[in-house]
């Protein structure tokens, strides 16, 4: 029997793979189809190999953070998905530079919890900010994630990305553009750690900043419900999204069990068993109604993959 891409991954890979996921079970919002594959390759060298044989057989992928800014459509994802978990996640301190600012290097699946419970431990300031942001490392590099008007590229000193075909590339501070809520990379380009920049300061300042920026997000925000953060970007000028969502009278609306969040409108929740194509219908019926009210084209943060109908696996046994 021919060799199928499966048997090349276990063959040259060291990585575990899971067969038919679920994307639901991937992302925060908690909808979407199966994908035909999830690979968790073990460290860089092997992500290396996985990258170059999925080009050499022509297989789409799609690299996964903790799926809190995507929605995935309900036929799921053909192709294989791209996991960097347990093999990327070391935290090192890296002391003090030439500046006195205090360095970090992370690993791209490190979630952004432990990077902030890290940086209040060890008295560094500069991270509070993304308390509460349930993305790893690597997504909230790729997404340049922000808050309170600061964004992680503000705090990047070098980026380690894998480039398929290419390898391994440190890209320093000013080799790097990040505009909001992304970064430009090289084409292809998976994240793989950073070098971040921080503040030396009082543990006890710091984790009184955090618990503050922490407490405003559970007032503002549905923490704790399934949602996929905000859905739209804030237009350049003018109102925020979420303002120009609730000025439509849009609050609490549904299609199916997708919901408006009543506490903040740029939030859409998954009030029971959303489908992507309620999250999806949802999202077109904001647009059109803030467009004819606002004139304003709302654009998706939220990034929306896969397919909607099964179809033909691309990968399988
Ligand atoms: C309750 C809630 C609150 C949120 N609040 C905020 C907020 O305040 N500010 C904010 O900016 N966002 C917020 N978000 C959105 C989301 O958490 C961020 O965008 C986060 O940075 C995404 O990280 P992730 O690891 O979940 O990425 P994913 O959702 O898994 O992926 C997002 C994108 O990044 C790409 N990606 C992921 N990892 C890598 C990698 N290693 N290399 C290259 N590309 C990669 C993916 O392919 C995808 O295109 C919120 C989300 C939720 C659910």
């Amino acid at each position: 029997m021919a060799r199928t891409v499966l048997d090349e991954i276990r063959e040259s890979v060291p990585a575990r793979m899971e067969l038919n996921v679920p994307m639901a079970d991937h992302t925060t919002l908690r909808v979407g189809g199966a994908a035909d594959v999830v690979v968790y390759p073990e460290d860089r060298d092997a992500l290396a190999r996985l990258l170059g044989l999925l080009a050499a057989r022509d297989v789409p992928w799609i690299v996964l953070g903790n799926g809190s800014n995507l929605v995935v459509r309900d036929g799921g994802i053909r192709g294989a998905v791209v996991s960097l978990g347990d093999g990327f996640d070391a935290v090192e301190d890296r002391g003090e530079d030439g500046d006195g600012r205090r360095l970090v290097r992370v690993e791209a699946g490190v979630g952004l919890r432990r990077l902030v419970r890290w940086s209040v431990d060890q008295g560094v300031g500069g991270f509070e900010f993304l308390v509460g942001i349930p993305g790893s490392v690597g997504g909230a590099l790729a997404m340049n994630a922000g808050a309170w008007e600061a964004e992680i590229g503000d705090r990047v000193e070098e980026l380690e990305v894998l480039v398929p075909g290419e390898g391994l590339r440190l890209l320093s501070r000013d080799e790097l553009a990040f505009r909001y809520r992304g970064v430009d990379l090289p084409e292809g380009a998976v994240v793989v750690g950073a070098i971040l920049a921080g503040q030396p300061s009082d543990p006890e300042h710091v984790k009184a900043r955090a618990k503050e920026l922490y407490q405003r997000r559970r007032e503002t925000q549905p923490v704790g419900r399934p949602s996929a953060g905000s859905v739209f970007r804030n237009p350049a000028s003018g109102p925020p999204a979420g303002w120009l969502i609730e000025d439509c009278g849009l609050k609490g609306v549904r299609v199916g069990d997708a919901e408006v969040s009543q506490i903040h409108a740029n939030f859409i929740v998954n009030a029971g068993r959303a489908k992507a194509s309620h999250v999806v219908s949802l999202i077109g019926m904001i647009q059109e109604r803030v467009y004819v009210n606002h004139k304003v084209k709302l654009e998706t943060e939220v990034q929306i993959v896969g397919d909607w109908e099964k179809g033909k696996l691309r990968i399988q046994e």
